[in-house]
């Protein structure tokens, strides 16, 4: 009898979308993106959803209900942001304790009001019941432009891979969180795990300027959702590790956990940047685009034939073979990341 474990989450998906093909004209992008896209007139509506539960995704220790509530949104508006969507309207749905304080709820709607306010979202309804833990599900709907949306697949051999703002602080946000480690310049790190920043500016002036080829946000892991742009692509790509754009405080707090700095960067997730390809003419549209939005855009690889598959070139010119390529929630035993 095969498991969970054994299939992985990534091919329970894919099982999934075998049991239930679907053949509507009007659906463009059904399982196997970042969010489904459906023809509806001229327009095209998105939809994407994300559950957060109790001790899988989060601890009420740790996470203020304030904070909790921006994020619940925010890892929904990532997904719209890697398509260059425009989000609009969202539905969610909460299991919570008996026990619960009137207060954590009122100030987990404080914060996901403050965070659908900045991104010009409105809540249109949800679901609430009671439950053994708390339980998040929003859903998140948005809209585009059939012609300009960009893809997990889509890139070409040839095009640049670039990444948005830096890698590796939420996953060391987390480590410092769970041994609740405080210190000099943690608190962004420790921000970036529990608030970060979905990039839709970022995403909608790659779509609409037509810049980016493909795109993911990175939830997973640079490696697995690199991997994912690959398959959908049908391409391979080299990244250069020294490339990887690391910020100073992550710089400085990941010795206390790994020897090789690039290690969590490569691997760990719930950044939230964006992960894109684009062709080599555009190189100067892009740092002016890094410029006008102050956003970090670095150029960290090149896509390559299939063939080539994923080569990760080490500053000494040695090819790093990985161990892990990122989260897969039926493959990693402990504390697990968001979808
Ligand atoms: P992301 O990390 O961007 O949230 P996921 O890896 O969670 O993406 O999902 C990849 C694709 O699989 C998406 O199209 C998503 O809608 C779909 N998907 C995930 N879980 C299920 C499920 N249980 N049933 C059907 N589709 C699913
Ligand atoms: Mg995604």
């Amino acid at each position: 009898m095969k498991t969970l474990h054994q299939i992985g989450e990534f091919g329970l998906i894919r099982e999934i979308s075998r049991w239930m093909p679907t053949s509507n004209p009007n659906l463009i992008q059904g399982i196997g993106d970042d969010v489904a896209v459906i023809v509806f007139g001229k327009e095209v509506i998105l939809f994407t959803t994300d559950l957060l539960i109790e001790e899988v995704h989060f601890e009420r220790s740790w996470a203020t209900p304030y904070l909790l509530g921006k994020k619940s949104l925010a890892v929904n508006l990532s997904d719209i942001a890697a398509m260059g969507g425009v989000p609009k309207y969202f539905l969610i749905s909460i299991g919570v304790p008996k026990s619960l304080p009137f207060s954590f709820i009122s100030n987990f709607y404080r914060g996901l009001k403050e965070e659908a306010k900045k991104f010009n979202v409105e809540l249109i309804g949800g679901d609430t019941s009671i439950s053994n833990k708390l339980i998040i599900n929003i859903c998140l709907i948005g809209q585009g432009e059939k012609e300009k949306l960009v893809f997990r697949k889509g890139a070409q051999v040839g095009d640049d891979l670039y990444v948005s703002g830096t890698l590796g602080d939420a996953g060391l946000g987390l480590m410092l969180l769970k041994e609740r480690k405080r210190g000099k310049n943690t608190r962004k790190l420790v921000e970036k795990h529990l608030a970060p920043t979905p990039r839709i500016e970022l995403g909608q002036a790659l779509a609409q300027q037509r810049l980016a080829h493909a795109m993911i946000d990175i939830s997973d892991g640079l490696l697995i959702d690199t991997q994912h742009l690959l398959e959908d692509g049908k391409v391979g790509v080299r990244i250069w590790e020294e490339y990887i754009p690391l910020s100073k405080n992550y710089c400085q707090w990941v010795k206390l956990y790994f020897k090789d700095p690039y290690e969590l960067a490569l691997t760990g997730g719930e950044d939230y940047e964006l992960l894109f390809t684009a062709p080599k003419r555009v190189r100067t549209k892009i740092s002016s685009l890094s410029q006008s939005l102050s956003i970090p855009i670095t150029r960290i690889g090149e896509i390559l034939p299939e063939k080539e598959g994923l080569q990760l070139i080490q500053k000494n010119g040695r090819i790093r073979v990985p161990t892990r390529l990122g989260f897969d929630h039926f493959k990693k035993p402990g504390f697990q990341r968001l979808s």
